[in-house]
């Protein structure tokens, strides 16, 4: 049986210069649109500077029963924001959030899964700040950011914040986030129902995109902080997201995740110390942040 999926959404700006007109509104309307019509509700993660040009969207989406969280103050990787600026500026985006939805905001999503060995401080931080729980985490080699040997369902920082990992997928020789953004597009779709078959039943399915993933009308643009190559792939097959994602919002699919998060019995979760990222596996020299090539 397939394990049903929680649908999040990440709103960001991912324009590679503000003098381009701005289309994250629109497509993030669109994507809103097309979870009305199949009567979900998602997680809305979205970047704070974001929040504050549109309030309108953040209002939209809390409106419509979707949980709010939090895709950082802007849509910079952890590692780069750094930790002596992290707590401030966490906090006053968070704060906004809230005062534009009118809801809580017990979520974190770190932009790029960039919650790795050496950005760990931001875990007790997200702790102090009052989230509940995070989905920061990508517990395998990555060319971007991954952090291998966390488990794959859900556990519990020694700070006691939770955490979601993105879920996986065993393919030959590779694990690969097959729920989400690129590889949603670009993998048949016979693989995302193979491994919602094969999830273990303690895991937590959470499906992601991104507005500008269903952007048609974009033209390609370089982004300099991913490279020429990142860039083409996120370019890739955008044709195809709506229906993928149509596709799956038309079988059974599961709360938002602050509600799963709620469902969790927390004596059982294991622990993992954020201050000893020792639980890296065979493939540690993937796992600092970026791809190294020693
Ligand atoms: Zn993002």
């Amino acid at each position: 049986m397939a394990h049903p999926v929680s649908v999040t959404l990440d709103v960001e700006d991912l324009r590679p210069s503000p003098d381009l007109p701005e289309r994250a509104p629109l497509m993030t309307n669109r994507v809103l649109d097309l979870f009305a019509d199949a009567g979900v509700r998602a997680s809305v993660y979205v970047v704070a500077d974001l929040a504050e040009r549109h309030p309108e969207i953040v209002r939209r989406a809390a409106a419509e029963g979707h949980e709010i969280g939090l895709h950082g103050h802007e849509h910079v990787p952890l590692p780069v924001v750094g930790e002596s600026a992290f707590a401030d500026a966490t906090r006053c985006a968070r704060s906004l959030l809230q005062d534009l939805s009118g809801q809580p905001v017990p979520g974190y999503r770190a932009p790029m899964m960039s919650l790795v060995p050496s950005s760990s401080w931001a875990v007790p931080m997200l702790s102090d700040l009052g989230f509940a729980y995070s989905s920061s985490t990508l517990p395998a080699p990555s060319p971007l950011y991954g952090w291998p040997g966390l488990p794959r369902r859900p556990f519990r920082w020694s700070s006691g914040l939770i955490e979601l990992p993105c879920p996986l997928v065993r393919v030959p020789m590779l694990d690969l986030p097959y729920l989400g953004g690129t590889y949603l597009r670009v993998l048949p779709d016979f693989v995302r129902r193979h491994g919602q078959r094969r999830a273990a039943s303690e895991e937590v399915l959470w499906t992601y995109s991104h507005p500008w993933e269903f952007d048609t009308d974009e033209p390609y643009h370089v982004h300099e902080h991913i490279g020429a190559v990142a860039s083409r792939v996120a370019w890739l097959r955008r044709g195809r997201m709506e229906s993928r994602v149509r596709r799956l919002l038309s079988e059974p699919t599961a709360a938002p995740l602050v509600e799963r998060v709620e469902a969790l019995v927390v004596g059982s979760l294991p622990v993992v110390d954020y201050a000893q990222p020792s639980v890296l596996g065979r493939a540690a020299r993937f796992a600092n942040g970026r791809l190294r090539s020693d």
